[in-house]
């Protein structure tokens, strides 16, 4: 395993992708508000038609990142390229980038299809050919029925569609969006999560999207950059975050992670683990067994630890453990099957994992 890969910072290739090959590039961005820091040197390559998420919690910089972008705001420090060209002197309203952003929700004096109508008057397209553009655009997000409702009379859902079609509507040549799910409930967030990743394979255009909430952004995004105060963590796959988190935020943030750090035994590895790093590992590779089941034990491959569990948690497909085995609590994720055993509060038990599930995280 290479570990070293593991703990950079962000993706190798990021930084090196020159200003021409990316549409958009931030190049050691910093946007200070008085004495707050909201985005700090920030370098990140965005790569045509990707669908790339801005994940981190509340306050981190990311909607700052998203206005830099937009011409909202301005760079303290820094320059942003678009297309290869610097964009500081470009006012926002040039920019020709779709929006949906919380603030900039629908016209609710204005019917759908007027709402739609609106960026291309804007730009001064003759009335017939925004008609046709209109009713083209309703189709494709299935709204069709929909032209001569006001907002108002739409769920959160139909608004939050209309609102990505009056983005789309003008061939934009990127997408800018904060948070667009945010205020749907859950089974109608992972309706429109679908939706979202159909709408952007269709039209393949270049997106960023903003969230704090990481099922999302596992779900919809080719690459995500976790940022925390103002910088990046992390760069990559979603695949890539989660197997192998740079940092022990990126671990904690992107799903539950076990830390071991001093964990009262000794934690086996293969390799040699890159200095100033803790070992991690995830719940769901971590199994549960009744003590010293034989063939578990002798595993020369396996670390087995003996634990008292102290929780169990049943969450629908699945049951959650905290177990205590030396000076720690581990989490440990088991997905339901029949004839599983299932153990109590106070039961003695075994936890184990394969040693090459251990990853190394920076501190
Ligand atoms: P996020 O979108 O990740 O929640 P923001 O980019 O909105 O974070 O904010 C980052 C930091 O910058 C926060 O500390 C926030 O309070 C501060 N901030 C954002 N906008 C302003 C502003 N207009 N004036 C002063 N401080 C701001
Ligand atoms: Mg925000």
């Amino acid at each position: 395993m290479n570990f070293t890969s593991s703990v950079s910072a962000v993706e190798d290739d990021a930084l090196e992708e020159s200003p021409v090959s990316a549409q958009i590039q931030f190049c050691n961005v910093t946007k200070m508000y008085g004495t707050v820091t909201a985005v700090n040197d920030l370098c990140l390559a965005v790569r045509r038609g990707e669908f790339l998420t801005i994940l981190g919690p509340s306050g981190s910089g990311k909607t700052t990142a998203l206005m830099l972008l937009a011409g909202f705001e301005s760079p303290t420090r820094g320059e942003i390229f678009i297309a290869g060209n610097s964009v500081a002197a470009v006012p926002s309203y040039r920019r020709d980038q779709g929006i949906v952003f919380q603030s900039y929700a629908l016209f609710p004096h204005l019917t759908v299809r007027q709402n739609l109508e609106f960026p291309l008057e804007m730009r001064g397209m003759v009335a017939a050919d925004r008609a046709k553009r209109v009713e083209r655009m309703l189709e494709r997000v299935h709204l069709k029925d929909f032209g001569t409702r006001m907002p108002s009379q739409l769920s959160g859902g139909q608004q939050q569609r209309v609102a990505l079609a009056r983005a789309l509507i003008a061939d934009p040549p990127f997408l800018l969006l904060d948070e667009p799910l945010g205020a749907l409930d859950r089974n109608l967030r992972e309706q429109m999560q679908l939706e979202m990743k159909n709408l952007h394979k269709e039209f393949g255009i270049t997106t960023i999207c903003v969230t704090h909430d990481q099922e999302e952004a596992l779900t919809l995004s080719d690459r995500i950059v976790v940022m925390n105060a103002g910088r990046i963590e992390q760069i990559g796959t979603p695949e890539a975050l989660y197997d192998r988190p740079a940092t022990r935020f990126v671990a904690s943030f992107l799903g539950e992670a076990n830390i071991l750090e001093n964990p009262g035994f000794k934690v086996e590895f293969e390799g040699t683990p890159p200095s100033g790093t803790v070992p991690m590992i995830r719940p769901e590779r971590v199994r549960i067994t009744a003590p010293a089941t034989p063939q578990r034990a002798e595993s020369n491959q396996r670390q087995s630890v003996s634990g008292i569990v102290q929780d169990m948690i049943y969450a629908g497909p699945l049951r959650k453990y905290h177990v205590r085995a030396g000076n720690s609590v581990l989490v440990v994720r088991e997905h339901l099957a029949s004839g599983q055993q299932v153990f109590q509060p106070g039961d003695e038990v075994s936890i184990d994992w394969l040693n090459t599930d251990i990853r190394f995280v920076v501190a």
